[in-house]
Parts: C-alpha cells; structure tokens; sequence
C-alpha cells in the first residue's frame, strides 16, 4: 500500500490510498508533471502501473503535488531542454508516451512575464519535439495547447479546424495564444515531416483540486477570497461565459486519447460544454462556500493594464473528441467547486496557504528559510536537493 505522502499534513489533491498496480511495462514522461492537471495525470499513469518520468522545473507546479516515495516515480528538476541534455541516456532508453504539459501558463503570468513566458512555450517544445523525433523508436506525443489559440474568435462553439483571430502584438496577452499556435504547428509539422506520432490537445477552462489562483486562475481565485470572508471580484461585466471542466475528467481522457490510433496527427478540443457566466460561477462559489461575501466588479483595466482585451464567450466543439473516445464529462461544476475548496481549508488546517505564489517559496539551491515549519517548504526543499530515481 502507498499511503503515505512526503509530509502526512500536507493534503493533496488525489488519492494515493490505493493498492500498488502491477507494473505495465510502459515508461512515460510528463513534462509538467509536477502541475496542476500533470500531477493529476502522474496519479492516474502511476494506476495504470507505468514507470513515469516527470520533468518539472517547480516555476509554477509544487513538488508536493506528487507523491514523495513511489516505486515507479522519477522526479526531474530542471528545465525541460536541459533534462534532455543532461538526462539524454534515460530519456531515450523504450519511452513509450510522452505528454508535453511543461508550459507557462495563467494570465497573470503572461501579461506580467512575457520574454518568459513566450520563450519557454516555443523553445522547450521545440526542443523536446526534436530531440524525440530522433529517437529510433519515437514515443506517442500529447502536446498541451489551449483555447486561447482561437484568439477572440466569436464562432461559438470552437471547432478543431476554425480559423483564428487574434489581437495586435501590442497587447501581451495573445502571446500566449500565439506561442501555444507555434506549438501545435511544430507539433503537426513534426507529424507530417518527421512521422513523430503527435496528438495536440486543446484544453479549455480546467479547474479542480490542486489548481491555485497565483497566475490569474479564476475558480481557485474566487474560492479562496469566498472562503477568507472576502469579496469575490469579478473582472469585467460578469457577462462573460466560459465552460469547465473538472481535471479529474481531463486528466483520465488524455492517455485514453493518446493510445488511440486514429487520433495520431490530429487536434482535440478538451473541456466541456455547460457554458456558465463569471457572475454566476462567483454566486455559486459563494453557495457553496456558504460565504456571506459580496461580488466585487473590476474592469480588465484595473488588473491586468490598459489595452487588455477579454473574450466574451468561450465554449468548445468537442464532438471530435466525444466521437474518437467517448468523453463525457463526470464531475458536476458544484461538486468541482465544494472540492477545491475543501483542498483549500485542508490546506490552510495543516499551515499551508495554497494561494501563496511560489516566489514565497525557496528557490533551487538558493537555500532559503531553512528554518520554516511550513510543511511545502520542508517538502520542496527536501526534493529541490535529491533527485528521487527510485527502484520499480
Ligand atoms: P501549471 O502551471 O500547473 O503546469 C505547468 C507546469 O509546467 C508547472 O508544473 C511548471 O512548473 C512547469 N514548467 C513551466 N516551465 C517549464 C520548463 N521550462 N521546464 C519544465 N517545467 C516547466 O498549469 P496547468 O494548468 O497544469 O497547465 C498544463 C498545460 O495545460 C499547459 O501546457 C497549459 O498551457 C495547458 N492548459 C491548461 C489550461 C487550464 O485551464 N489549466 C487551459 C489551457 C491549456
């Protein structure tokens, strides 16, 4: 049984109380894997009973997503093209999936990191899409792209092959769909000229235990300030309309979709369909949360800088998807919201503030704040100095 995480008090995000699976022979890596929906993906390849190899450089996923000790578990820190350099032997060696999940990620941290940002969504999967094309046997390749690749289109509902509209390069924000755009092309580009077995997952709005408010996350965001007794703010009019789906859906349709033949060199929506406007997911985190807090509106402007544009709508196509796999959405939108915000308060119970950015945690080898009792920074920094390659 594995039952225990690095440090007990820190709840997770997934359940690891069950019986160890037998080994399936497969090696995974996740890049990300250390993330929001990657360390609910690792949960679920770890069932599986696959040896997974996670390439995380901790920027915003937290080592105390994974669990501490796991047989078949190998932890990478560092960047994603430097892995492939400095771990080339093990990263070569019967990979049979890949999932590229590695990415700056969060609105927050587009607009108020853009070199980053961009340079880290093209460089690293260029990279990672080369080094495995020129593997004998390449691995099956999931690259991570976003919703934002259609930009500010307004033909809803969102089709795989719609065309995109974006905003000037003036405004930071469509970086981001313009570096995960330079992801899928690599991607299809690598399928078609090289025969790298690539699959482009399009994921839509994904909310769930683990995700934090850090970056511009609008669900967890409003959890916490619901649960705190704050106001819940809404930027803009609280008109604007977004579908999501749970990452425990999301996460368990990625290696369905991946093993599936006929979805090689294709693109796929990933999210649901339930639309809901921000006013009322914030009047339902309020319900749920049983918070007497009030709904907040602040313009765009205020937030995120003069010039920021917003989307009206954005709901996905996914009949694609529905039609390869059979996806259909399991968690309830209520029942995604009571659980986050129970991760929250079992977070906050055992000391840690979830909603913290990880600048207030040490960096690498910076060896920051040793004598905190905050179980995350233990954690973190107990993994920042060992790498856990683990017998199977
Ligand atoms: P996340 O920030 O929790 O996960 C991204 C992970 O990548 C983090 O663990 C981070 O530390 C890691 N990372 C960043 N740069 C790296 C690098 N250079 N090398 C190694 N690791 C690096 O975000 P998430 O929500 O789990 O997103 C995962 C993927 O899904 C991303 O590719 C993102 O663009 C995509 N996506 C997510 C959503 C959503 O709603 N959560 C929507 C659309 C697309």
């Amino acid at each position: 049984m594995i039952d225990s995480p690095a440090n007990p008090a820190v709840p997770q995000a997934h359940s690891v109380r069950e019986a160890l699976p037998a080994a399936s022979g497969r090696r995974v890596l996740v890049t990300g894997g250390a993330g929001f929906i990657g360390s609910h993906l690792v949960f679920k390849l770890l069932q599986r009973g696959d040896q997974v190899i996670v390439i995380d450089n901790l920027s915003t996923g937290r080592a105390v997503n994974l669990p501490a000790f796991h047989p078949r578990l190998t932890m990478i820190v560092a960047d994603v093209s430097t892995a492939l350099l400095s771990h080339a032997a093990a990263l070569s060696d019967g990979l049979h999936e890949v999932y590229h999940l590695a990415a700056a990620v969060g609105v927050g941290l587009i607009v108020g990191k853009p070199i980053e940002s961009i340079e880290t969504n093209i460089t690293q999967t260029a990279a990672l899409l080369a080094a495995l094309s020129q593997l004998r046997n390449p691995p099956r390749v999931l690259v991570a792209s976003s919703s934002e690749v259609y930009g500010k289109s307004t033909s809803l509902p969102f089709r795989e092959d719609d065309d995109v509209v974006y905003g000037p390069t003036t405004v930071a924000r469509w970086s981001y769909a313009m570096s995960k755009a330079v992801d899928e092309h690599l991607a299809l580009a690598y399928a078609s000229q090289r025969q790298l077995p690539v699959v482009v997952a399009r994921f839509f709005n994904t909310v769930g235990p683990g995700q934090v408010g850090d970056y511009g996350m609008v669900l967890p965001r409003l959890i916490a300030a619901a649960l705190n007794g704050q106001a819940v703010a809404v930027y803009g009019d609280g008109k604007q309309t977004r579908c999501f789906c749970d990452v425990r859906d999301v996460s368990g349709i990625l290696p369905v979709l991946l093993g599936h033949t006929p979805a090689l060199g294709q693109i796929f929506n990933i999210g649901s369909e339930q639309s809901i406007t921000i006013s009322d997911l914030a009047r339902a985190v309020l319900r749920i949360t049983h918070s007497a807090g009030a709904i907040e509106y602040l313009p765009h402007a205020a937030v995120y800088g003069p010039g920021f544009e917003d989307l009206a709508h954005r709901r996905p196509d996914t009949s694609r998807l529905r039609a390869a796999v059979s996806f259909s959405p399991q968690w309830s939108l209520d029942q995604t919201i009571a659980d986050t915000a129970a991760w929250i308060i079992a977070g906050k119970l055992s000391g840690v503030d979830w909603q913290q950015g990880n600048d207030a945690l040490p960096q690498m080898g910076a060896g920051a704040d040793e004598g905190s009792s905050n179980p995350v920074v233990q954690n973190f920094e107990g993994l920042a100095t060992r790498e856990r390659e683990l017998p199977s």
